[in-house]
């Protein structure tokens, strides 16, 4: 019989290594404590160094990065916006605030991303949308290729929400680089992390110094305070710059032992009737977070509501739920796949596109075995799996046998 977990084992959190300490001291001793400094600048440079992008903007947020690469694109109050389904509310959210209504693309079996077949799909209902968000979700990058030569095709900006995937890469080149206006985060629980803060990533020195000036309240340049365009409170502060200028370093680190933790994980599970979170061949992930989604055959029932779920376990199977209750017994931390967007009580009304171009007026008549809506599947069969850093191999090892204990 396993004990529970003295210590909670975290699905990702933060991890230290003491040089950060050393720059939010120095922003203190030199009383550089607001949003100018040289950790800012020291974190805007390497980050650009490691992107292979031209210009970064530090910011307070990745959803501040987002809201002003929408901002950027031009997007105006009833303009639709294509967008990832499957990801975080941060991704989309931004639209709503400029008044772009999202349009929903669904996502793919290869790499859980945005469907490029869906994409081609949406253009074809509304070819004139001029901007398209795209998400590399748990830090495993999209078909970029494919969608960035459909979003050519119709004259569209790529957003790149990147915020959970720095580091990764496809065909050798950083995720946060494909975009025209890119985003990244370092919120506490990201690969690597300033506590919160985000930033915009653009080769466009004019649009970098647009967000420049919008974060900073839009001032003019006048001896008082003037202002022609809408102003926000977006800049990172120098002392959360000297938290993510310590954590730079160990980005590599991180990532390797996030790899080890996914490898560990698919060795363990090799006779489950689970598989991992899918890589596209010529992509490099982050492995931010490992998850794995249950064979068909291998689901016990389970029912989700609004807010609440039930399963009935049964021999053989198991289901993200039991397989969730069961961890948290023992003091370990999971999480259900990020539920897809278009499946969001605040998002209802929004168009979704399936592959067969008509998800919308479908998505209520989901067929099981023929799946047309294949988010809401992943969701429904899918789990993110306890991806800290600082997790051992030993506790590893705990979890998957608890995990198998799920499938006896
Ligand atoms: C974390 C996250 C964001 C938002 O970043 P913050 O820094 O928390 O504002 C946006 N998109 C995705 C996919 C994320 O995971």
């Amino acid at each position: 019989m396993v004990k529970k977990f003295e210590n909670k084992i975290w699905l990702s959190s933060p991890t230290m290594h003491s040089d950060e300490l050393k720059y939010v001291t120095e922003a203190y001793e030199t009383n550089w404590m607001s949003t100018v400094g040289k950790n800012i600048d020291e974190v805007e440079s390497s980050i650009c160094n490691k992107v292979g992008c031209k210009h970064a903007v530090a910011l307070s947020a990745g959803t501040a990065a987002l809201h002003m690469a929408v901002k950027l694109a031009g997007v105006k109050s009833g303009d639709y916006v294509f967008c990832s389904d499957m990801t975080f509310g941060a991704t989309v959210n931004p639209v709503v605030y400029e008044g772009g209504i999202p349009v929903f693309i669904d996502s793919e079996y290869e790499s859980w991303n945005m469907d490029p077949v869906a994409l081609e799909k949406a253009f074809e209902i509304y070819p004139d949308v001029k901007a398209v968000v795209i998400v590399h979700l748990y830090g495993t990058p999209c078909k970029i290729d494919e969608i960035k030569a459909i979003c050519d095709k119709y004259n569209a900006v790529i957003i790149e929400d990147a915020a959970e995937s720095l580091g990764a890469t496809y065909k050798g080149k950083q995720t946060g680089g494909f975009g025209n206006y890119n985003a990244v985060s370092f919120n506490g629980n990201k690969i690597i992390t300033g506590s919160s803060g985000g930033m915009l990533l653009t080769d466009d020195l004019e649009a970098a110094n647009k967000v420049r000036k919008w974060s900073t309240q839009a001032r003019e340049n006048a001896p008082w305070y003037q202002h022609e365009e809408v102003g926000y409170n977006y800049r990172m502060s120098n002392v959360i710059a000297g938290v993510v200028r310590g954590q730079i370093p160990y980005l590599e680190e991180h990532i390797a032992q996030k790899k080890a933790i996914y490898h560990r994980y698919q060795e363990g599970f090799k006779d489950l009737p689970v598989k991992m979170n899918p890589i596209l061949d010529d992509c490099e992930p982050n492995y931010w977070l490992s998850c794995m989604i249950i064979d068909k055959e291998a689901m016990c029932k389970q029912v989700r509501g609004e807010k609440e779920v039930l399963y009935i376990s049964e021999t053989g199977k198991s289901c993200p739920t039991e397989i969730l209750e069961i961890l948290a017994k023992y003091n370990v931390e999971g999480r259900p796949i990020w539920k897809p967007m278009h499946m969001q009580p605040i998002y209802r009304m929004n168009p979704f596109i399936t592959r067969d171009g008509n998800g919308r007026a479908r998505s209520n008549a989901y067929i099981e075995g023929e799946s047309l809506d294949i988010g809401a599947d992943i969701f429904e069969r899918g789990l993110c799996l306890p991806s800290d850093n600082k997790m051992t191999e030993e506790q590893q090892n705990i979890i998957i046998e608890i995990i198998k204990g799920c499938f006896e």
